[in-house]
């Protein structure tokens, strides 16, 4: 068996960000697993279906896991805020990875539930604590569970890259100000200098006069 690449074992992965698997993310945790041989049963969100996929394409064996992984792994699930406490923060909105928030600061925020991946990573951060686990009873099917994760996963690199643009634009600002600051410092001092000297001419003008 030919070894997978962390790009074949990323597209088993649920694309949820959450952190379970002790990476910051299904990318990191596929390269692990891809280029270390790390083991296939960390990701919890994924549970045994994930599990069985990633001993398909890897070779490692699935077995040794099945129980724990039948025990712990996490159901599908979304999140709620309870709008009337919160507080407009926007604290969540910032530590979700896939922008499922909705809101404004000072005003109450909201969670898209169709955009939400249920990775609880907006709890922690939330100072009222007012965001709650809600359960999804309907068990996804194999192609909702796929397109949940493409779904994901374009919202997480997408949600990357605007904070990689953002990023970019404020050092840009920050350049600029600073360009604009030397240049108005530059030409203080030019004009500092013109008139400093225009007075040191009218000095000697004046005491040329004295003289005659
Ligand atoms: S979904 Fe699975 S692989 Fe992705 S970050 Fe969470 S635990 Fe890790
Ligand atoms: S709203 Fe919360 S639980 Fe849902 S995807 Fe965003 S951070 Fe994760
Ligand atoms: S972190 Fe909590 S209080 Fe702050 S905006 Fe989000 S839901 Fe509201």
């Amino acid at each position: 068996m030919s070894k997978p690449s962390a790009k074949d074992i990323d597209a088993l992965l649920p694309q949820t960000q959450c952190g379970d698997c002790t990476y910051s993310g299904c990318m990191p945790y596929a390269k692990a697993i891809a280029e270390e041989g790390d083991s296939i049963d960390r990701c919890l969100p994924g549970g045994v279906k994930t599990l069985k996929a990633l001993a398909a394409l890897t070779g490692q064996a699935a077995e040794p896991y099945l129980d724990e992984m039948a025990n712990k792994q996490k159901p599908h699930q979304v999140v709620a805020i309870r709008e009337a406490e919160c507080i407009g923060c926007t604290k969540c909105i910032q530590a979700c990875p896939v922008d499922a928030i909705a809101g404004a600061a000072k005003l109450m925020h909201t969670v898209i539930e169709d955009e939400c991946t249920g990775c609880e990573l907006c709890i922690e951060p939330c100072p009222m604590d007012c965001i709650d686990i809600i359960a999804i009873n309907h068990e996804p099917t194999d192609e909702e569970r796929q397109t949940a994760a493409d779904k994901a996963r374009t919202r997480y690199y997408y949600h990357q890259y605007r904070l990689e643009r953002n990023e970019r634009e404020d050092k840009q600002r920050h350049q600029t100000a600073k360009l604009a600051k030397t240049e108005i410092k530059a030409a203080d001092t030019a004009h500092a200098r013109k008139a400093y000297i225009e007075a040191a001419r009218q000095r000697a003008r004046a005491k040329k006069d004295s003289h005659e």
